[in-house]
């Protein structure tokens, strides 16, 4: 029997077969998909990303992969825009089907098994172990059953395995994203300068973007709904109004077209589950997704990979993975995550405030430190608490 087996191969589960793979135990990651395989994505690692990607061996890989992100642009709804650099460290944008792909080779490279194409479909348990059924193909016979003692359930949003455990619906609300590749968008920096990333925010939506290796810009916009409807099915010809609309861009897309498909998802909003059942424990989006927009996801998905391993490794050493014993996971999270949880869902309130972010963007234009503090808070330089100091959300909404 295995140790481990880790459902889905993207960061969180890739991080968490890493360490495990590391540690000695014996794991198999199935994912659904082949990789290389796209994702829809920002395609932005915060600065604290970082810290996981060194301790599983990979940050200089993706040093030499990705373009650094030095800070953020961000651009209010009546156009004003501030500039805002991390104090320390940098995120990096690269495409997840390049980052995906570099995680799950390494999860391989430490000794983890991996099977692709690879969708789990069913889930039985008693007391030691965890039993999944595995569709490989298609026919009769194209499936197989493989056991471990315990299951790591980093299927993604749409969670088979939390499905299956009980642990909590989807979002159901939230905004739609429609995202694209584009060359010749015209930037705002010198040539040659490290651009930051840019959030531009509209009265009901924003728009980030990433410049990727390549001349290449991840240009995504969160939408409601309703906005997605008028679109009325063309996709193309809704994105570029849209894209036009944004103060902020309607001069910079002369040039400019998409590379490749338009990818829409959603909604995404915010979720949280039980990330403990008996016998399994769920990392990433499986267990918790927040709004894209504060680039917090790929962080939650990589740090929680990893605090899922080490947790699977305490219960592994101590007997069994009983629902109890991997209740402290839960707690572990909640005291990591917990912030950034909050912070999250504050902005996601704040953002569709048109007043609120035009005085918060002038603040952070007016005072540079103040921009630093935000985004450091947001982006995993110092705890996201930080950002929940009175002072600093009165400076920041021009009050004080
Ligand atoms: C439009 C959009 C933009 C975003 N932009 C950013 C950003 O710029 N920065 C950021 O930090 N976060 C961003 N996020 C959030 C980020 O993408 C997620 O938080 C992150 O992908 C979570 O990683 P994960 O490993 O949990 O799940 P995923 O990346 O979704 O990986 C899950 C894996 O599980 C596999 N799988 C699913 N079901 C099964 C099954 N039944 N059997 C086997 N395998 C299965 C899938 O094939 C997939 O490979 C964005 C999200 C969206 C939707």
């Amino acid at each position: 029997m295995l140790d481990a087996i880790v459902v889905g191969g993207g960061p969180a589960g890739s991080a968490a077969a890493a360490v495990l793979a590391g540690a000695g135990c014996r794991v198999l990651v199935a994912d659904r998909a082949r990789f290389p395989r796209s994702k829809p994505c920002g395609d932005y690692l915060n600065p604290g990303c970082a810290g996981v990607l060194d301790r599983i061996g990979i940050l200089g890989e993706i040093e030499r992969t990705a373009l650094p992100v030095p800070g953020w642009r961000i651009v209010a709804p009546d156009g004003a825009a501030a500039t805002t650099a991390f104090s320390a460290g940098t995120g990096f944008a690269v495409p997840r089907r390049t980052l995906d792909h570099i995680l799950l080779a390494r999860a391989a490279a430490m000794g983890a098994a991996v099977i692709e194409a690879a969708r789990v479909t069913a889930l039985d348990r008693g007391p030691g172990w965890v039993r999944v059924t595995i569709e490989r193909g298609v026919g009769p016979g194209g499936y197989e059953h493989l056991s471990a003692r315990l299951v790591i359930g980093a299927d993604g949003l749409r969670s088979a395995i939390a499905r299956m455990i009980g642990a909590g619906a989807l979002p159901r609300d939230g905004r739609f994203t429609v995202g694209a590749y584009l060359e010749g968008l015209d930037g705002t920096g010198a040539p040659g300068e490290r651009p930051p990333g840019e959030i531009h925010f509209a009265r009901d939506r924003f728009c980030g973007i990433a410049y990727l290796p390549g001349g290449l810009a991840n240009v995504t916009i969160a939408l409601p709904a309703g906005a997605l409807r008028t679109w009325r099915g063309d996709l193309e010809a809704g994105y570029w109004t849209a894209l036009r609309a944004f103060p902020g861009l309607a001069g910079r897309l002369a040039r400019a077209r998409s590379v490749g498909r338009l990818r829409a998802s959603g909604p995404v909003g915010y979720r949280r589950r039980q990330a403990v059942g008996d016998g399994v424990l769920l990392a990433g989006d499986a267990a918790a997704a927040i709004n894209p927009m504060t680039g917090q996801g790929m962080f939650l998905a990589l740090r929680g990979g990893e605090l899922a391993a080490r947790a699977a490794l305490r219960t592994l050493d101590q007997g069994g993975p009983t629902r109890r014993a991997l209740a402290a996971y839960d707690r572990e999270r909640r005291r990591e995550f917990g912030d950034a949880f909050l912070v999250s869902r504050i902005l996601d309130d704040l953002a569709f405030r048109p007043g609120a972010i035009n005085r918060a963007v002038r603040a952070m234009a007016g005072r540079p430190a103040l921009g630093t503090r935000f985004i450091d808070a947001v982006g995993g330089v110092s705890r996201a608490a930080a950002v929940m100091h009175p002072g600093l959300l009165a400076a920041l909404l021009g009050i004080a």
